[in-house]
């Protein structure tokens, strides 16, 4: 596909194009008509989704609801998928290091839209020897060093939506004016949202904005609303590293000295040290289905089913520790998304 793309674009425009993707699709034995999307994150499916209503693409997502999204091993299956893709959408800044691998081992030939271009990347809050770590083991990404979860502010969806639909409407000429009034309609729907957390989180005094997580997801959220992020379980972004016993007690010290009322454990990750810590510390923890939905939105049936309804459990949660309630929720997020 973008062999087609590149060779076709100037001379001929986008029928000829919108050709091109019918060949592709036609001459690979996955599902054959309209336009087939593989998304690696559960965030970036439900971005997809809705830019794609009403018309004949079919969106799969790698990543499976409630999953961590710091690690992947592609199945067989998960190949297959991939081959016979027409567009792989990645959440970009280095989430998904495995991805140029994984693409060749499935003979991809599709276009790659990466959702996080024209984001302003931001570090650590607290972890900037592992950073550098990370940035020497990945030498050819320059940008390895950003913190990944950019999509936790609406204002950063807005963007990675904007992206994924510009890539969607270059490949499928076709579809092209109805993912344009998709993307207009949803884009509104996140703006909404930021609306809405500000004037939520605005009731409560900046100084008392205080958060503590099971790992470092939040960075973008909380520099958006002006929340201080006092530490997380995890001695790092990435989740599968267990704290020393050092680490544990630095971070019940800063929770104590800080004064955040809470522990927030996330949907994606086993709460057991985050328990133990918030009980060491004597502050509440947040677990179960009041956990947060950060690396991977829920199931279907849960609060954390879209990343609209996510983001709202989020900011209900986070609000309710510091003691407030959420603004009404306005009507356009709370039909289906
Ligand atoms: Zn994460």
């Amino acid at each position: 596909m973008r062999k087609f793309t590149r060779a076709l674009l100037g001379a001929a425009g986008a029928t000829i194009v919108a050709i091109g993707v019918t060949g592709c699709a036609t001459a690979a034995s996955g599902p054959a008509d309209g336009l087939n999307v593989v998304t690696t994150t559960t965030q970036l499916h439900d971005f997809a989704l809705n830019l794609t209503k009403g018309t004949d693409a079919e969106v799969t997502s790698l990543f499976q609801p409630g999953s961590s999204v710091h690690s992947f091993e592609p199945t067989a299956a998960d190949l297959e998928v991939i081959r016979t893709a027409d567009i792989v959408v990645i959440n970009g800044m280095d989430l998904e290091p495995w991805i140029d691998d994984t693409l060749a081992s499935a003979g991809f030939d599709g276009t790659v839209i990466d959702a996080s271009e024209g984001i302003t990347p931001m570090g650590t809050d607290d972890d900037d020897d592992h950073a550098a770590e990370e940035d020497s083991d990945h030498e050819e990404h320059d940008h390895a060093a950003g913190n990944p979860h950019i999509w936790t502010s609406p204002a950063n969806a807005e963007i990675m939506v904007q992206n994924v639909a510009e890539g969607l409407e270059t490949a499928s000429a076709d579809n092209a004016a109805t993912i344009t009034s998709n993307a207009e309609a949803y884009e509104a729907k996140l703006a909404d949202l930021d609306e809405w957390i500000s004037t939520s989180i605005d009731q409560v005094p900046a100084a008392d904005r205080l958060l503590a997580t099971n790992h470092d997801a939040l960075t973008y959220y909380n520099d958006a609303y002006d929340i201080t992020f006092i530490g997380s379980v995890m001695p790092s972004w990435e989740d599968n590293a267990e704290p020393s016993v050092a680490e544990v007690n630095d971070l019940v010290k800063k929770i104590k000295e800080s004064g955040v009322p809470a522990v927030f454990t996330e949907s994606q990750l086993k709460p057991t040290t985050a328990e133990a810590i918030a009980e060491q510390a004597g502050v509440k923890v947040y677990s179960g289905d009041d956990a947060l939905y950060t690396d991977s939105l829920g199931a279907a049936d849960s609060d954390g089913a879209t990343y609209i309804s996510s983001t709202i459990h989020n900011t209900e949660q986070i609000l309710d520790s510091w003691g407030a309630t959420v603004a009404e929720v306005p009507a356009s997020l709370t039909e289906t998304n």
